[in-house]
Formats: structure tokens, sequence, C-alpha cells
């Protein structure tokens, strides 16, 4: 069986995220959106960690449902980040962490709450070496999966600029070995990474990082996996045997760190400054600091090898975005809502559309030709840069 996964988000525990996070609701939006397997979040906070144990109930071993939404499983995850010296500078690195059932997520929590307060931040600071966590947790169940997070992200991807890392292996040390896959994150693709020949028995997984349970936030990337049995350690087989169909993916110009660039508010009169890391530019020629870089330039210094012509991969643009950059207004006005309500339920959720899908009575003209855009890839990004997404546009 094939099942679409969106496997990292965050509670209402995490810091940036909705407050309105709750378990039903994350199920309830993922039915619509036709998501099939949704992590947890944050689930080694000690107050959603009892939401989750009060409201999910089991469906297999390490596999659980709402009981309002039985369509929709869960899968217990959560985000942390490790912070330690390295070489006398000090690396913050996220990580996804999967745990297979409430016993070992509860052995784990004791585990690592030696390491940082897990109360404060639903996205938990832990004080000590990825190398030492990973052995630690591979120690209380070899089940337990830890996966980098958004690789390139400057600040906190593990091979991103700040960070200065050029394989697994300098970061993880010997703990290398455990890692099984890795997130691509907003701004990047499976194209991107297949060049970089320290990943490539890498398996490679998509997730929206959802700090919201909006329908323009959760399952914005996406991962399918064909699955043998619904049980946790079926799904953790098929990310390790990279028994992954495709994923679907932003472009990678939508995502906040595609360029390198400064952001407006940096500046006193408000100049956005971006560009491609083929230029080469260090300084931002408005306020004379250091640009930040990329994605892409730190692709480009990774890059060792000839990517692949073509990989299993989708590129996608939320529906309900799309929607609102046709129709105006926003992702929460009453009208695109109701677009959205009807679309999705007419063609039995969101990635049926982008399957091909395509029951658009009443649906207007011009939110139908983009749809379609969309589909035959005619579309690009002014593209993102400095925490600032890209701007969708349409080729004539
Ligand atoms: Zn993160
Ligand atoms: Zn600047």
């Amino acid at each position: 069986m094939h099942k679409i996964c969106d496997l990292h988000l965050h509670s209402k525990y995490s810091g940036g995220a909705s407050k309105n996070i709750d378990i039903f609701k994350i199920a309830f939006n993922c039915e619509k959106k036709e998501i099939d397997i949704v992590a947890t979040g944050d689930c080694i906070h000690p107050i959603w960690l009892n939401e989750l144990k009060n409201e999910l109930l089991e469906y297999s071993d390490g596999i659980f449902y709402s009981p309002k939404v039985p369509n929709v499983n869960f899968v217990l995850q959560t985000e942390i980040e490790a912070i330690w010296n390295y070489k006398s500078n000090t690396k913050k690195v996220h990580f996804i962490l999967f745990f297979p059932n409430f016993e070992k997520l509860e052995d784990s929590v004791e585990y690592l709450s030696k390491f940082g307060n897990l109360r404060k931040d639903g996205r938990a600071k832990l004080y000590n070496s990825p190398e030492k966590i990973i052995f630690g947790l591979k120690s209380i169940d070899n089940d337990i999966e830890i996966i980098p997070a958004h690789i390139f992200t400057p600040y906190f991807g593990i091979f991103g600029d700040t960070l200065q890392f050029n394989n697994l292996r300098e970061a993880l040390g010997d703990a290398t070995k455990y890692i099984n896959a890795v997130e691509t994150g907003l701004s990047a693709d499976p194209l991107m990474i297949r060049g970089i020949s320290d990943l490539d028995n890498i398996s490679i997984i998509s997730n929206s990082d959802s700090h919201s349970t909006n329908y323009h936030r959760l399952g914005r990337e996406a991962t399918i996996l064909k699955l043998n049995n619904l049980n946790y350690r079926n799904l953790i087989d098929s990310i390790r045997k990279n028994r992954i169909i495709k994923t679907y993916e932003f472009k990678p110009s939508a995502g906040k760190y595609y360029y390198d660039g400064h952001r407006e508010d940096r500046h006193l009169h408000g100049e956005d400054y971006f560009c491609s890391p083929k230029l080469n530019v260090i300084n931002c020629p408005y306020c004379g600091k250091k640009l930040t870089k990329g994605v892409l330039s730190r692709v480009y210094e990774l890059r060792d090898q000839k990517k692949p012509t073509s990989l299993n991969f989708q590129y996608i643009v939320p529906l309900l975005h799309l929607i609102t950059v046709i129709l105006g207004g926003t992702e929460y006005s009453k009208k695109n809502l109701s677009i959205y309500q009807d679309l999705t339920t007419n063609n039995g959720g969101e990635f049926n559309i982008w399957e091909g899908k395509s029951n658009f009575n009443g649906i207007p003209e011009e939110l139908i030709d983009a749809i379609c855009k969309i589909r035959r890839g005619k579309f690009w990004f002014i593209p993102g840069h400095d925490a600032i997404y890209g701007k969708l546009q349409f080729d004539t």
C-alpha cells in the first residue's frame, strides 16, 4: 500500500507555532488534505506527551489515531536542536526523531532531559553532541530513528552555511552509521541532494515542518511510502530501505533560504536584496554586512558529482496558497477557504488534484488555468532569501 506521509510537525508548545494546534485539528485537516500518516510533533514535550497519551488510541504497533478521525494515523515524532562545541565553535543542528511506542518514548524523555529543559520549547534545545545523543537513543531502542532535518538551511541544517560541515561524519562521528535518511527542507529538492556523494546511499524524505494546522502549511511537502503493513516497524523500514515512491516538493526557489540575500527590514529604507550565488557577492550592497547565504550557495560548494537526470519527486504549490495568488485575499479569507473546500471535497483531497483529478465544477477559469500550469511545470518563483518566501510567477 502507498501512504502519503507528513513526518515533521510542531505542536502549540514549539516557539513560533500556532496556539490553536490540537490533535483533533491535525487529524481533521490531514484527512481533508489527503495525508494518511502524520507526525505528532514535539512528543518529548511533557504536556504535549500527556495530551498524546490521553487522546490517541493505538491502531497497531507504534501507529495511533484520534477516535473522531480514524482514517488518519499518527506516529510519535519530535524535533530536537543539538548544541555542542566543535573545534571551539558552537554548533546547532536540528534532527527529527521517531519513537516505536510510548514506553520507549518515555525512556528517551528521561534520557534526553539530562541535556536540556524539555518543557521550555517543543523543539527542545539539548546541550550535547549529536553523536552522543544518537548513541544514547540507540541504546534505548534500535528502532528509534534519527534523521537530520532540512539539511541545507543556513542556521540549523547539518550542511547549512553557518555550520560548515562538509560531510555527515564530521558532524556525527561514529553515529553516522545510524543515519538512513535526510530531510530536504523547503529550499532544497532531491536533485540538489543527489549532487553530493556523501549522501549517495541515504534516503530522502520531505515534510511540511508545519507550525500550524492550516491547509497551506500541513503537507506542503510530503513523502509517499510503500508499506507492506501499517505499523511503525514497517514505516521506518520503508524509509531505511528507500521504499519511497516519491516526494512532493516545494520548488526550492519558493523556500525561505534559496538565494543569498538580505531582506527589507534589515535596511533603513527597506531595500530588498538577493542574488544568485554564481555572482559570489559576499557583503550586502546596502548595509555592507555579510549576506545570508542560501541553500543553493551551499549546494554549489558541496556538489561533487553530476546529479541524476530524473528522480522520483514532483513539484507542487500548496493549493490554498495558489487560490490566494490567483483570486486575491489571504489563506484565511472565507471565500478562499470555501473554494479550497469545494476543490478538495470534489477531488477526494488535494494531492489527487496534483495527480490529475479534474473535477472543477464551479471553479473560476483563471484558477483552473493556474492549476493546469502548476501540473505542467509552467511556473517559477522570484527566489526566496533571508527568511522570505519566494513569490509565485507563471510562464506566459
Ligand atoms: Zn528545524
Ligand atoms: Zn544588508
